[in-house]
């Protein structure tokens, strides 16, 4: 018998990190899914975390506590108002990185990641970054994620025995609506997701996150009305 392939996924309860966990599991990989409880202000997104993680039938889901909000410096780790955008031309002509940066957050979610793959044995962490249609992080750029790369080689036990464990972005060069359009044909109950960067009942629509995804759905939708 195949041993079946083991992945380890990185699991917000965005829209791109819940397409990528169905991503994954449709190339027939064993998803082991992490979320961080890292006080974001975006509670919801763990909810939406949990359901997907049941949805896509993951092996197992870590939900990780690390208290980001102590150290704080972002806005959706501090009482820092969310900016509200008027429109996706103004989010990605910034050439600022936003208050919603929060501090090497990927930096430390991927070590954990990886920390986590090395226990279970996994080659991989897959990871939702991309660079196209982005608010400017610098930690979801094709650099980052080579310069990590190298990190593991050197700096875990897999990594020096040559069983490296690589960290793959799939999505790095899709831009918003390639990710939309990869979800409704995965079937990824997109309603569930949660990526707006407050809380509340309903998403706010008016920050980078729901600006970004609420114009890439409507753009899709346009695209297949035409198209009938
Ligand atoms: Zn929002």
């Amino acid at each position: 018998m195949s041993k079946s392939k083991k992945a380890v996924v990185l699991l917000s309860g965005g829209l791109d990190s819940s397409t990528l966990a169905y991503f994954v599991k449709n190339m027939n990989y064993e998803v082991y899914a992490v979320s961080f409880d890292y006080g974001q202000r975006h509670r919801r997104e763990l909810d939406a975390a949990e359901k997907i993680g049941k949805l896509v039938g993951v092996k197992d889901h870590k939900f990780i506590k690390i208290d980001l909000r102590s150290i704080g410096g972002s806005a959706l780790t501090s009482d820092i108002d969310i900016p509200n955008k008027k429109n996706v031309e103004e989010i990605l002509d910034s050439k600022d990185i936003p208050i919603t940066y929060v501090p090497a957050r990927n930096t430390i979610f991927l070590s954990i990641a990886i920390a986590y793959a090395e226990v279970i044995d996994a080659d991989v962490v897959f990871y939702g970054a991309n660079c196209i249609d982005y608010s400017g992080y610098p930690d979801c750029r094709p650099e980052f994620i080579d310069a990590f790369n190298n990190l593991v080689k050197l700096g875990t036990k897999k990594g020096v025995e040559g069983r490296t464990i690589r960290i793959e972005a799939p999505f790095l060069f899709y831009t918003k609506k390639d990710i939309v359009k990869t979800a409704l044909n995965l079937g990824v109950p997109i309603e569930m997701t949660w990526s707006c960067y407050d809380d509340g009942d309903k998403p706010c629509g008016r920050c980078d996150s729901c600006i970004l995804r609420e114009n890439a759905i409507k753009e899709v939708y346009a695209e297949i009305r035409k198209k009938k």
